[in-house]
């Protein structure tokens, strides 16, 4: 996919020169204190245990913008519908994107439909595009950054990050992965995983209030793996983590364990990274403590100058290089 996208579509369409382009292949794009964020959502099956293709088009947009520091103030939803397609589900999906729209306090404004003849589609794909503006939060934030060290974005990026932050993860990986997975396929692991999708949005806002982050991600396809090696890449830090801190349901694990995928690789729909200078990153921690989606928040490592690689460090005391995953190992999830 980054092939793809660097050698087939950066090729004709960068260059821009607006202050975060298109070949940042950062989270959103800013234009003009404007950010802003595409993305395209098609998930088999469309109802999986925790959510819908519906929860996931509304929060994936939001929380793109969301880690940026902006705050999402509006949505455009395109539908493409397959012939056919029940209106009992149609339904279903717009009754979710009401109902998350509502927790991410923004609201969808625009949108199109469109409906595509039998058997060119599985049913259906949703589109929503968004735009998120500065708050006082992101310059309060950035501000507190500044009294530990020299920041010169004006927004949270991938490029950021420095030696001695710490890393943060907000909660437990592979959630959303395992959940579709096993809902596609019909596995059952004993007790039924369930999606993490949710926007993180009034999250990142109370974060941000306590000051001191440097970057933030959703680790969504390609999972924590594919999250730290664009960080570490754009940033030109080393990044260290830790395996005993890195939380994972049980079942998870053990899913994962029989499937022959590593938890690391697989997207996550509700959870964020986030880069934190260290004087403040007790703070931070403790405060997405005290979020129901932060609670199990752990700080996972820190990025070094001592190497350029994710390096993760074992149970057994053992390290082992974390790459961007080659494949898809569980495609079709967002
Ligand atoms: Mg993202």
């Amino acid at each position: 996919m980054q092939r793809l996208i660097k050698e087939y579509v950066l090729k004709y369409l960068g260059g821009s020169g607006v202050e975060v382009p298109l070949e940042a292949l950062d989270d959103a794009a800013v234009v003009d204190d404007i950010v802003l964020k595409s993305d395209s959502h098609t998930v088999k099956p469309l109802f999986f245990p925790g959510g819908d293709v519906g929860r996931l088009a509304v929060a994936g947009t939001v929380n793109d913008i969301a880690v940026l520091g902006a705050k999402p103030v509006a949505l455009s939803l395109g539908l493409i519908l397959e012939e056919g397609f029940p209106i009992r589900d149609l339904e279903k999906i717009m009754k979710s994107i009401k109902e998350t729209c509502k927790e991410a306090r923004v609201h969808i404004v625009t949108g199109d439909t469109k409906v595509v003849e039998r058997g060119s589609l599985d049913g259906c794909i949703i589109n929503t595009s968004g735009i998120g503006r500065r708050s006082e939060e992101l310059e309060r934030n950035l501000q507190i950054v500044r009294k530990y060290r020299r920041l010169e974005a004006r927004w949270i990026l991938d490029s950021n990050l420095r030696p001695g932050d710490k890393i943060i993860l907000s909660g437990p990986i592979g959630d959303h992965g395992l959940a579709v997975l096993s809902s596609r396929e019909g596995y059952g692991f004993g007790s039924q995983i369930k999606s993490d999708v949710t926007p993180l949005n009034l999250v990142v806002s109370r974060i941000l209030e306590v000051g001191g982050v440097t970057a933030m991600k959703d680790p969504t396809r390609g999972g924590l793996s594919n999250a730290l090696n664009e960080w570490s890449e754009k940033s030109g830090v080393g990044i260290h983590i830790y395996e005993e801190r890195i939380p994972i349901h049980e079942d998870v694990k053990v899913a994962c364990e029989m499937l022959g995928i590593d938890p690391f690789d697989v997207g996550n729909e509700g959870k964020l990274i986030i880069g934190v200078v260290p004087q403040k990153a007790e703070e931070v921690l403790e405060e997405l403590r005290m979020t129901k989606e932060g609670k199990e928040a752990q700080i996972i490592g820190e990025a070094t100058k001592d190497f350029r690689e994710v390096v993760l460090e074992t149970v057994i005391g053992g390290k082992r290089i974390i790459t961007t995953p080659i494949g898809d190992p569980i495609p079709r999830i967002c």
